[in-house]
């Protein structure tokens, strides 16, 4: 119960909606502050400004009677003034409001008021009959002599307590809408931020307990789409991976076991059939030892191909003539070719110097050589080409005229443990991985490479390398 709440409060539809009040409510307070709090002074403060500027207008004319009745009755107002002579007036366009001047008689209470003030002004709201506020300022003035004279002016202002009162109200039910207004669009982008997540977890559970065949849903917003696309490509590759360890588990299971049963079933027969019979026993031994050779070299293969898939295995990378190592190769077949009387030709330019790991490269032109003399045609050629290509580059092809490899398994050689022919043959044992080793060792130089095939007719299988000049 408790984590279902906590969990609630965590989710994306409750934060959101909870920000979404909060960010309303600051507006709201805002509003409440400015429009209704500090409405009423910062129009009195306004008005007083404007009174302001009526008083010293008049006290700049002071001596003008028509100036200050024009003054006083534009600005709709009356006023008191007394001369720096102590000579006194008053103006009146307002009629019965005026609270400084009324009936052709100047109420001398602000007058004294202002007399007495010590910082030479006053400022008065006062409320008459109904709700009608007046404005009352005045100000002491000096002429040059330092003699004192006096304004003092009175406007009405708009009475402001119904306004705020229908402010006040009007506000509640703003806040009411706005606070309804920020639930509903909460919910409503929540809903859409959050449905695509919910799917793309849902789909996500289903992928951890290994089912593969999920589809995680896009959604509207961008980095959604970018974690949809980038799971579908995770799950795409879990599965491929997937596939490739089940299909590893069951080459290497095959591979392994397959020779394990050779070397049991000749042990056996040794011990129960041939032990005594020199001949016999030593063909077995020889069954036994040529698989065990096999089982030596996939090992080998494996923990080559791991390492270098790991990158634990650094180039040993220098300059030498490719020409001497494709003869040192060639050479290393002598035994087989001559026992099943296969041709290499060789045909190498001179002087084909490259930048590379030499013993890498010896070993892919050893898989590449091995693979033709085991896959040779009916002329029981192997032809092995080393030239410079009008890129500077040295080109090697290995080329044999057998069946050939078909179109769609072209594009598989390459892999691990991928076999053309997957029956177990015991004269063409080899491990899958030659051709693996030789796609990474390859791709670790930056190297072309590929392999060319038609059927019935034979395959070139070259790489290319930058030439050194030197
Ligand atoms: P293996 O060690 O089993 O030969 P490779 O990785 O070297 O494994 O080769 C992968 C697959 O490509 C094998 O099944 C092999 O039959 C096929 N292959 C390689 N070279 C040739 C070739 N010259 N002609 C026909 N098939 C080939």
């Amino acid at each position: 119960m408790r984590n279902k709440f906590y969990r609630f409060t965590n989710g994306i539809a409750f934060k959101t909606w909870m920000y979404y009040v909060i960010f309303s409510l600051c507006i709201l307070l805002l509003l409440l502050v400015f429009q209704i709090i500090l409405f009423e002074p910062y129009y009195q403060n306004f008005k007083t400004k404007d009174i302001k500027k009526i008083v010293n207008s008049i006290a700049n004319n002071i001596q003008d009677d028509l100036s200050i009745q024009t003054i006083t009755i534009n600005n709709d107002g009356c006023s008191v003034i007394v001369r720096p002579d102590k000579s006194k007036k008053g103006i009146d366009a307002i009629g019965m409001s005026c609270l400084i001047y009324n009936n052709g008689k100047i109420d001398s209470t602000y007058l004294d008021e202002l007399k007495n003030s010590e910082t030479g002004e006053i400022r008065y709201i006062a409320e008459v009959e109904g709700s009608q506020e007046m404005l009352i300022y005045g100000k002491t003035f000096y002429t040059e002599e330092e003699k004192p004279y006096y304004v003092i002016f009175n406007t009405p202002i708009k009475p402001l307590k119904s306004t705020i009162q229908i402010m006040r109200n009007q506000f509640v039910i703003i806040a009411g809408l706005v606070l309804l207004l920020s639930l509903w669009i909460s919910i409503y982008f929540s809903r859409r931020l959050t449905k695509p997540i919910t799917n793309i977890t849902k789909e996500a559970k289903k992928l951890s307990t290994g089912s593969y065949d999920v589809h995680f849903e896009k959604g509207e917003f961008k980095e959604v789409n970018d974690l949809a696309e980038t799971l579908n490509y995770t799950s795409k590759e879990l599965s491929q991976i997937d596939e490739l360890r089940k299909d590893l588990i069951a080459n290497v299971s095959h591979d392994i076991k397959t020779p394990l049963t050779m070397i049991k079933a000749y042990a056996e027969m040794i011990r129960d059939i041939s032990g005594s019979n020199k001949k016999k026993r030593n063909e077995h031994l020889d069954v036994i030892i040529s698989e065990s050779e096999y089982l030596d070299r996939l090992v080998s293969d494996m923990r080559e191909l791991s390492k270098m898939q790991a990158g634990v295995n650094e180039l040993n990378l220098t300059d030498f003539d490719l020409g001497s190592i494709i003869k040192d190769t060639v050479y290393k077949f002598k035994t087989i070719t001559k026992e099943e009387q296969i041709h290499i030709e060789v045909d190498i330019e001179p002087e084909l110097v490259c930048h590379a790991d030499r013993t890498k490269i010896k070993e892919v032109l050893y898989n590449f050589i091995g693979n033709a003399i085991k896959h040779y045609g009916e002329d029981k050629k192997v032809i092995v080409k080393a030239f410079l290509t009008n890129k500077n580059m040295i080109r090697i092809e290995v080329t044999d005229h057998g069946n050939g490899i078909e179109p769609h398994a072209l594009n598989h050689i390459w892999e691990r443990y991928y076999k053309v022919d997957k029956h177990y043959q015991r004269a063409h044992s080899g491990t899958g991985l030659g051709l693996a080793i030789s796609k990474e060792i390859l791709e670790q130089h930056h190297a072309i490479y590929g392999a060319t095939s038609e059927i019935g007719k034979g395959s070139t299988f070259y790489f290319e390398l930058p030439q050194v000049i030197i």
